[in-house]
Formats: structure tokens, sequence, C-alpha cells
């Protein structure tokens, strides 16, 4: 599934790429998760703005002398955006196709959980009511280890579930929060309003720095973007713990655990980790 690095790879691959160009026509595939709600053909003729990201969504704004709106792309499971001068024929699994004069974006979603909508605002429905329930941006300012300490102490749960719900801080997927956890010496059934405000913050830099790592990552391997979901095994290489049950920690040479938290796998040290 492309998690927030990959979502925000396909952002910085593609945005400036697009921006300035005109839409020249749209094409539908099979139907997506929700449906595109408007006509393909009122696309035809509107500008492009720059690409946005927001949690895993992306916003492609569209104006024009009378229309003005844009585009909210979320990649489900198995999306993936493609950019091309030179596009093949549509495949089996190419759902949505904006035609522009800088080249052909194509959604290719071989489970057909991804959407694309089209809404006259970013803060207009249908664009507003899904993005309405994410959680801080783990880069945004505004997040400081205050606030995600405070948001911490108002959960019950264990930590691990508590930053996999996306409430806390979006993007923070299963890989990036076992990660997290390790690099911050947490472990991962904690009590989320036992982590005291050091250990908080500890965990806010080591959530920054693992997704900051991925996203470099994804932006020094991918070259065909076909291959957005390699990108994760490619952060997986140098995952601590993520996938290493049975293998040393390479920090204290204990074994790395596997426990099911959530229907997830969690991977931790006991010997590095502590509640
Ligand atoms: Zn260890």
């Amino acid at each position: 599934m492309p998690e927030l690095p990959e979502v925000e790879v396909t952002r910085i691959t593609l945005a400036e790429r697009l921006c300035g160009g005109q839409v020249t026509s749209a094409r539908l595939g099979k139907p997506l998760r929700w449906p595109l709600g408007c006509a393909p053909q009122r696309l035809a003729g509107l500008r492009i703005g720059e690409m946005a990201r927001r949690g895993k969504y992306l916003w492609l704004p569209l104006s024009g002398t009378q229309d003005a709106g844009g585009l909210l792309m979320h990649l489900g499971m198995s999306g993936s955006l493609n950019l091309a001068d030179a596009p093949l024929p549509p495949g089996a699994h190419d759902h949505f196709e904006l035609v522009t004069t800088r080249g052909t974006l194509r959604l290719t979603d071989p489970r057909r959980f991804g959407a694309i909508v089209w809404s006259d605002a970013i803060d207009a429905d249908p664009a507003a009511r899904l993005l309405a329930r994410l959680g801080p941006e783990p880069f945004d300012p505004a997040l400081t280890p205050l606030s995600f300490h405070r948001a911490l102490k108002a959960r019950r749960t264990p930590i691990k579930a508590a930053l996999l719900s996306g409430e806390l801080v979006v993007g923070a997927g299963n890989i990036y929060v076992s990660e997290a956890l390790f690099r911050a010496g947490i472990d991962p059934r904690a009590r989320s309003d036992a982590v005291s405000k050091p250990r908080a913050e500890k965990l806010l830099a080591a959530l920054r720095q693992t997704l900051s790592r991925a996203i470099a990552l994804g932006g020094s391997t991918l070259r065909d973007f076909r291959d957005a979901h390699g990108m994760s095994g490619a952060f997986q290489d140098e995952a601590l713990v993520y996938g290493r049950e049975g293998q040393p920690c390479q920090r204290c040479g204990g074994t790395v655990r596997r426990i099911v938290q959530a229907q997830r796998s969690t991977y931790f040290c006991t010997g590095c980790q502590r509640r």
C-alpha cells in the first residue's frame, strides 16, 4: 500500500512537471472507489496549478476563466500515478487518464481502491469532508512536542495503536511506527497516556527522521513511477527492527521480537525499548 513517503515522492516528481500545463482531455476507465463527480469533458481547457499533498491525498488545482476547482487523488491499496509524454494505449488497470500539454497523467490501480474526485476547492466538499478527519502533518511546525504529548496523554491505548490511528499524526504507517518506536526506545505496548514529555519529544523526532529518510530513499531509488511500491522495500533494507524477527538487535545484540497488535505485526527489542 502506498504510504505517506510514496505519496510525497509522487508529488515531488509530478508537481513541477505538471504545473503551468493545460488539460486537453480526460478519460475514465472502470469505476474507482468514488466517482469523479463531474463530466470528464469539464476538465478540458483547465490550467494546472501546483500539486499539493495532505496525508495520503494529492490535490491537483485546476482553473479556467469560468471554472475552478481541482482533483483530489488517493492511491488506495495499489494505485500509482505515471506521467508520460508518449503513453502506451491504456491497459486493463488504467482507470483514469488526464491528457495535458505536459504529458498524460495516468492512474494505474489493479484493486481500484484508489480514487480521483472533482471538488470546487480543497476546503469545499467533497474534498473538505474527505480531509476533515486527518490528523496533523508530520512535518507541520504546528505539531510541537507539547501538542504531540498532549494528544498522547488523551489516549489509553498502546502507543503503537495510538500512532497507527492517524489521528495524532498522519502518515505513520506500520513500518515507520515500528522503526520510530525503536529509535525512541519506547516499547510498542506502552500506554499512550503513560509516555513522558521528554520521551514524546524523542518519539516525534524519530518519526520525522524515519519518514524523511523514507522520502529521501524514494526520491533517489525511484525512476519509474510504476515501481512506487518498491520504495518501502528500499527503506526496509535499512530497517533496524521491522521484518527482522529472531535476528540480533543491531544496537544491543538481543533478539528482535514480533508480536501482533491490532492485527498488525509489531517488531521490537525488549532490551532497547522500555514501557
Ligand atoms: Zn536492542
